[in-house]
Parts: C-alpha cells; sequence; structure tokens
C-alpha cells in the first residue's frame, strides 16, 4: 500500500527511512509501509534534557499566550484531518469514519485547552485569622512523559499535550510502536503550528514538544526518569503494573488510562430499538479494540431471547472489510498476535458453555497477512473466568440475569471498572445504576452505549483500569501543581489553632 502522498501532505516523508529500525506495517493487508528509525535510552535522555530546558522558559509565558500555540495547532489539525484521519486507518485498521473522528477529537481538545487556558482557577479560601487572605494557585508542573497505545494513535496524545501545553508544561511522547507514522505526523503539524506562533525562541520551541520511538525499553526508560514529573500512561493493565511501581519509587506523579472489561445492562423496560444500535456501535466498532468496547451484555431473562435474536440478525449484515471502503463497518485486528488471543478467548467460552456465533477469520484468502474476523457473539450459562477478562477483540459475552442488584454485583466482579451503561426506561433502575450502590465505573451511562465519549467530561476508570482522568472537567489539574498561599496584611502575627507563642 502507498502511503507516500499522505506522507508528504502530512510533511513526514523524510521520516521514513530506506531500511532497519521498526517496520511500519498496515493492518489491511498486512504489508510494509515504511520503516522509522528506532531511538533509545540516550534518546530519551536528551528529549528530556530539551524539555526541561523549554519547561524553564514555557512555565513564564503567560497561559493564555500559551493558549494561542494550541489555537494555532487546531488550525493546522483543521487543515490536515483528512489525511491524518487517512493515516490513521491506514496504520491502526480503524475504519476512516472513525480515523477522522479520532482527529476531530483533536480538534474539540485543543478548543478546550485553549478555553482553559484563561480559566486556570485557583480557589479564594476564608482565613481564620485577621488581616489575612488564603488563596490557592496552580503552577506548571514539568515536562510530561506520554506513553500510549495503537488503538487511538493521535487523540490520546492530543488529550495529553494540549492540556499540558496551556498549563505550562512541556511533553515528551512514546507513542506506540505499531503506531509511528501517525505520531511523527502529530509532531509535524505541531511544528507548523510552533513556525507560525511567536511567543517563544526557538530553541525553546524545539523542546516543547518531543517524540521518542521505540517499544517497552524507550518507554521504561521514560518512566524511570525523574525529570518526567507526571508518566500519562494508556495502554493494557499489564503495562500499568509494571509502570506504576516504577514511578511511585521515585514519587513520581502517574495517570493511568489502562485497559476495561465493559458491560450495559438491558432491564425489561429497554427501548430495544435504541439498545441494540448502540450495542452494534460498541461491540463491533473498532473490531472490539477501543479500551472502551462493550464486552459483556447483562440482559434480563424476559428479554433476552429477543435481543440476542435481532443482534445475529444485525451481526449478518455487517461488512468487514477494508476500513478505507465506504460501507465498511469492522475493519481487521491489529496483529495475528490480537486474533490468536481472540481464538484462545472463544475456545475457552466454549469450554465454559458458552454457544459461540461468529468469530470465524475471514478474507484470509485474499489477504493471508491480515487478520479479519467476524464479530462474535456468545451465550454464556454465567460469568465464568474468561468473560472476566479483557480480550483486546470483538466478542461480546451475553450473560442473563433476574434481579438488578444480581445485575450490579455480576457487574461489578471484574478487575477493570472504565466505562460502563445500563438500557431502561424505568427511573429508579436508571437511577439505582448510577448511584453509589451501582456502578463502579469512571463512565456510568444511561442509555447510551459504553463508548464514544465526549471530550468535555473527565475520562478513565477505576480499580485496574488505574484510576487516571484526562481530557475534560478539572483534568487539567493532574498537569499542575498546587500551592496554597497565606498572605498577612495586617500588623500581628497571630498563629493557627489559637496557640499563643510569646
Ligand atoms: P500495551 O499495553 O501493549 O502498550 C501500550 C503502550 O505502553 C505502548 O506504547 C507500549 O510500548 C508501552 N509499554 C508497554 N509496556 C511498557 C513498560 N513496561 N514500560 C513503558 N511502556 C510500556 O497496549 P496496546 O495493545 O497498545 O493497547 C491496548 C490496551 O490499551 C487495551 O488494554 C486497552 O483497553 C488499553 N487502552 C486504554 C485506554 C484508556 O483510556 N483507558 C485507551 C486506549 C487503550
Amino acid at each position: 500500500m502507498d502511503v507516500t502522498d499522505l506522507l508528504r501532505e502530512l510533511g513526514v516523508a523524510d521520516a521514513v527511512v530506506p531500511d532497519g529500525g521498526i517496520a511500519v506495517r498496515t493492518p489491511i493487508d498486512g504489508s510494509v509501509i515504511g520503516h522509522v528509525a528506532l531511538d533509545d535510552a540516550a534518546a530519551v535522555d536528551a528529549a528530556l534534557a530539551d524539555a526541561e530546558a523549554a519547561f524553564r522558559h514555557w512555565r513564564r509565558v503567560p497561559p493564555p499566550a500559551r493558549g494561542e500555540l494550541v489555537r494555532l495547532f487546531g488550525e493546522e489539525l483543521r487543515g490536515a484531518k483528512d489525511a491524518l484521519g487517512r493515516l490513521v486507518a491506514v496504520e491502526s485498521g480503524k475504519i476512516l469514519p472513525e480515523g477522522l473522528g479520532e482527529v476531530q477529537e483533536m480538534i474539540d481538545i485543543c478548543d478546550f485547552a485553549v478555553g482553559l487556558s484563561r480559566q486556570l482557577y485557583g480557589l479564594t479560601i476564608a482565613s481564620e485569622r485577621p488581616g489575612h487572605r488564603m488563596m490557592e494557585t496552580w503552577h506548571p508542573l514539568g515536562p510530561v512523559g506520554i506513553i500510549s497505545a495503537f488503538n487511538f494513535p493521535v487523540a490520546v496524545w492530543a488529550w495529553n499535550s494540549a492540556l499540558a501545553l496551556v498549563c505550562g508544561d512541556t511533553v515528551v511522547w512514546k507513542p506506540s510502536e505499531k503506531t509511528p507514522l501517525t505520531a511523527l505526523a502529530c509532531q509535524a503539524l505541531l511544528g507548523r503550528a510552533l513556525a507560525r506562533y511567536d511567543g517563544i525562541p526557538g530553541d525553546v520551541a524545539a523542546g516543547l514538544s518531543r517524540v521518542v520511538i521505540g517499544g517497552v525499553e524507550v518507554g521504561a526508560a521514560l518512566v524511570a526518569d525523574p525529570r518526567a514529573r507526571l508518566i500519562s500512561a494508556t495502554g493494557s493493565c499489564a503495562m500499568g503494573r509494571a509502570v506504576a511501581p516504577v514511578v511511585a519509587a521515585r514519587m513520581g506523579r502517574a495517570l493511568l488510562e489502562l485497559g476495561g472489561n465493559n458491560a450495559m445492562v438491558v432491564t425489561p423496560s429497554a427501548d430495544l430499538d435504541l439498545a441494540v444500535r448502540a450495542i452494534l456501535f460498541a461491540a463491533v466498532g473498532t473490531a472490539g479494540q477501543r479500551c472502551t468496547s462493550l464486552r459483556r451484555l447483562i440482559v434480563h431473562d424476559d428479554v433476552r431471547a429477543a435481543l440476542v435474536a435481532r443482534l445475529k440478525r444485525a451481526y449478518e449484515g455487517i461488512k468487514v472489510g477494508s476500513p478505507l471502503e465506504d460501507d465498511t463497518l469492522v475493519g481487521p485486528l491489529i496483529d495475528e498476535r490480537a486474533f490468536t488471543a481472540m481464538q484462545a478467548a472463544l475456545v475457552a467460552a466454549a469450554a465454559d458453555g458458552g454457544t459461540v456465533s461468529g468469530g470465524a477469520r475471514t478474507l484470509a484468502d485474499e489477504l493471508p497477512d491480515a487478520w479479519y474476523v467476524r464479530p462474535a457473539i456468545v451465550e454464556m450459562p454465567g460469568q465464568t473466568r474468561i468473560v472476566t477478562e479483557e480480550t483486546f477483540a470483538p466478542i461480546l459475552y451475553v450473560v442473563p440475569y433476574r434481579e438488578l442488584d444480581e445485575a450490579i454485583v455480576l457487574h461489578n466482579a471484574v478487575d477493570q471498572g472504565l466505562a460502563s451503561c445500563i438500557f431502561t426506561t424505568d427511573l429508579r433502575e436508571a437511577e439505582t445504576f448510577t448511584s453509589a450502590a451501582g456502578s463502579d465505573c469512571g463512565i456510568a451511562n444511561v442509555n447510551i452505549g459504553p463508548s464514544g465519549a465526549e471530550i468535555g467530561g473527565a475520562f478513565g476508570g477505576e480499580k485496574q483500569t488505574g484510576g487516571g482522568r484526562e481530557s475534560g472537567s478539572d483534568s487539567w489539574k493532574s498537569y499542575m501543581r498546587r500551592a496554597t498561599n497565606t498572605i498577612n496584611y495586617s500588623t500581628e502575627l497571630p498563629l493557627a489553632q489559637g496557640i499563643e507563642f510569646n
């Protein structure tokens, strides 16, 4: 597949080397679309040194002036949306509308960050002492290390870097080794914005954002370095388990966005038309390779047969194929490893008494090096161990229930706590699900599927999903340090708690 024109349009044709480094494959047909030079621990060291030097200047630029850079970057993204969205589809295998949607998400977070650059508010707090004022101020934190996963190759970086930049931080990004081209394209687009931004000297501009290309070793070098004051890491729970102790041991700050095992509860009063549409988008979209993909359908016995029959019919009509073709809904899995993991999960589910529909490989004759599958529905007798694991593929387990309390217990009985939803028209059920005694996830929706979040809300999850929040709401606070200031404008020195010390 020839992506030369796209790379040229995005300004990264030069980043592709003739040989060596990382061979970048497109999951569309499994072919190598380019080679990219590999970085090492010394490159991480140099990137952090530059990021730290740039930080010392950038932190003193007023936040609205920092916002201007992000505004320019948003303009560059608007101009390059089609090319970048297409490159996302080529490199990650997600369908073109989702690739374009991912770039739109970058544009949206830039807009959000520009507004935020005038709203980094602190509190004023009532002082117990006369002639005193107490307040909170928020200051830039330092270089932020960003580690991202293959399935959102550009949006997750934008969530982090748009906020980090207006907060006065600099960033060093280690993208997934499976998607380096989109990362280099983002960096080139930010470079175009920097070329139009005259708020800072050239050497500062060069250190504001850096990309280091490589796998686990490069990521580990970034994680271990105390100059990366915040590590914002997105990926599997296993990655989080490796990263968290290293950051904790150096007393750094970690923002973890890890795996999910997301569920929908469908109650007897649910609008099944809505539910079927939501299930389809959430369970098979991005070929089941979203952190928020719907994996568990917990359905009341009274509506289970009708819902499953409708889903099976809808699944039969899904077009699996090239993500660049107009009517495709399901593109390829990222690689053979993902396919093998999916097949192993289906075998385990069948051994646990599950009835499997779909799940087979398709297009193998035409595209022997690509991994396309029919999405699977697996009717389970109960929530067995395999159902409680995240398999990063389009498998939807259907688990029955009779009482809402039982559904909520099943719902929460997994290690992850990312996204969840209930389909119901019963107010009591909806409120119970979103209450303190309901879903234990970071995202809990009513009559909306678990995936496809807007950038305005805080995004993230509990338990082994890592507890981090990024994107909207007050997530910006993770990228800043807080100082409490007490100002004495009196002529006395009263002590707090009424202490006398004469
Ligand atoms: P992965 O864990 O294999 O890799 C993610 C990133 O972490 C890559 O850049 C990888 O090189 C790096 N990495 C892995 N081990 C590391 C280590 N020890 N030290 C430093 N860096 C390390 O994940 P993946 O296969 O790319 O993505 C799929 C996973 O990501 C799924 O579990 C999915 O749920 C999760 N995910 C979560 C979110 C979220 O926001 N919660 C978003 C997207 C993906």
